[in-house]
């Protein structure tokens, strides 16, 4: 064993990993990584097929980030939002603006994706005070939603195998059906629920509006879920319900943001302007740790008051609108526009689908969804009956595990094969990205996956 795995294991306490398990088994320390490949101790090379966990966009090293970064240590690495401005803070804020959908035109930084929606909902609860709606004071989420693991942002989630264990500290919300449910997804039947989910949050707003503050959702895709896609039309439903209702929209865009679904915002695909907004993972090219919170003219407003009538937003953390992290967002955004990234998703996306159909024909492949480059496989012992692999067989774990030998780095949800590779990724490279997974599906569960568990089942 290197030293540097020794140590890890000393010392570390790894996030979703159960470390009995780490502990005992033989792990990877990435050393070095470039373009879209991870470079490991031991000098090999793996494709990055979960984007760094979702969030790398245009792949390591990019020269245009790295000089970014460089140039702005030249200046300053940190000074704080606090009674203070920076450059790149302002640059950035003014190109969030522009980026992201109409009537989003103020910038909230903080520092990762749960935080952004931490932020979102104590804003949207604030804001209602501050208008004299006292009793506005709930949260409409999703089943299967999952926005970040802090303790309000677990409270708006709905991944119970997460959320259990800290039921007694959470708020309650009301909880309304996904509209990508497991039933519908495995029956192929999604416009139908959609329209129903949509009916069953009018249901709810006809009846509670008055206590409601806001409904926040993952737009297009509920990704932690397992790559739950929203039928066409839901989302455009929604925000026509809630406006209705006058209660706000809270979009959390931190997996879908940055090009993610073959458009730049979620929201886009169905013209929809949230209230607010939380981006983070893409939003450094997955660089630097970073997030932003947007909202519109009128709730900033119902902020602004003379000191003693107490409408100051009371929230705020040390690294906030970080200079070196908002030159790399700088960047980032730098590299959609002259690379055209967007422009060239299309043929990355189709290859993508085109691949996906070979693999949904599998024997043990129960669905495929796609959502732009989101990609969730979900594994089944009977595709017919729609059984699903016993958990201790870790079919999911087993299939990545066996990705690996073939250079790949990829994580499931439980069953389900979860592939994101960077937007930088060729055609080429998807279309070899998924031919391991493939191989590795077929492997794992037409021969051992009878006999037994190459490895523990893992969680996220
Ligand atoms: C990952 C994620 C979060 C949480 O972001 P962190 O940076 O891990 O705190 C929140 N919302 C969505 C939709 C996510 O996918």
């Amino acid at each position: 064993m290197i030293d540097t795995e020794r140590k890890d294991k000393t010392f570390v306490w790894h996030p979703f990993t159960q470390m009995q398990d780490w502990a005992a088994r033989p792990q990877k320390v990435i050393a070095a990584a470039k373009g879209i490949k991870l470079i490991d101790t031991e000098g090999k090379e793996f494709y990055d097929g979960v984007s760094s966990l979702w969030v790398n966009i245009h792949g390591h090293q990019h020269s245009k980030i790295d000089q970014a970064i460089i140039e702005q240590l030249g200046k300053v690495a940190h000074t704080t939002m606090l009674g203070l401005s920076n450059i790149p803070a302002v640059e950035l804020a003014e190109q969030l603006v522009a980026v992201t959908p109409c009537g989003l035109n103020k910038v909230f930084y903080s520092d990762d994706g749960s935080t952004a929606v931490e932020v979102a909902l104590k804003m949207a609860f604030q804001y209602w005070q501050h208008k004299g709606k006292m009793k506005k004071q709930k949260f409409i989420s999703l089943q299967q939603a999952y926005h970040g693991d802090t303790v309000g942002t677990v409270s708006v989630g709905g991944i119970d195998l997460f959320h259990r264990v800290f039921k007694p500290l959470l708020f309650s919300t009301v909880q309304i059906p996904s509209p990508s449910c497991y039933h519908c997804q495995i029956h192929s039947e999604p416009a139908i629920c959609g329209l129903q989910c949509a009916a069953a949050l009018e249901a709810v707003l006809a009846e509670h509006h008055e206590e409601i503050a806001a409904m926040v959702i993952e737009p297009m895709v509920q990704a932690a879920a397992g790559m739950l896609m929203s039928p066409s039309g839901y989302l455009a439903k929604i925000r026509e319900i809630t406006r209705k209702y006058d209660v706000l929209l809270i979009a959390d865009e931190v997996a879908t943001g940055f090009g993610r679904t073959g458009k730049m915002f979620a929201c886009e695909h169905e013209g929809v302007e949230p209230d607010i907004m939380t981006l983070s993972k893409g939003i450094t090219g997955g660089y630097m740790p970073l997030a932003a919170t947007l909202t519109t003219d009128e709730i900033y407003q119902a902020f602004l008051g003379g000191y003693s009538e107490k409408k100051t937003f009371y929230h705020g953390h040390s690294y906030t609108g970080n200079p070196l992290a908002c030159a790399a967002a700088l960047a980032n955004l730098a590299i959609f526009k002259e690379e055209r990234v967007i422009e060239g998703l299309a043929p990355k996306i189709e290859a993508a689908a085109a691949k996906l159909k070979e693999m949904e024909a599998l024997t043990h492949v129960g669905s495929v969804r796609q959502c732009g480059l989101i990609i969730g496989i979900e594994l089944m012992q009977d595709k017919y009956c729609k059984i699903p692999y016993p958990w201790e067989a870790a079919s999911g774990a087993s299939v990545c595990c066996k990705a690996r030998e073939y250079g790949l780095i990829i994580r499931p949800i439980g069953d389900v094969i979860i592939c994101m590779p960077p937007l930088a990724s060729t055609v080429e490279e998807i279309e070899t990205m998924l031919e391991i997974i493939k191989r590795s599906i077929r492997e794992i569960t037409e021969t051992s996956m009878a006999t037994t568990a190459l490895v523990q089942p893992t969680d996220l």
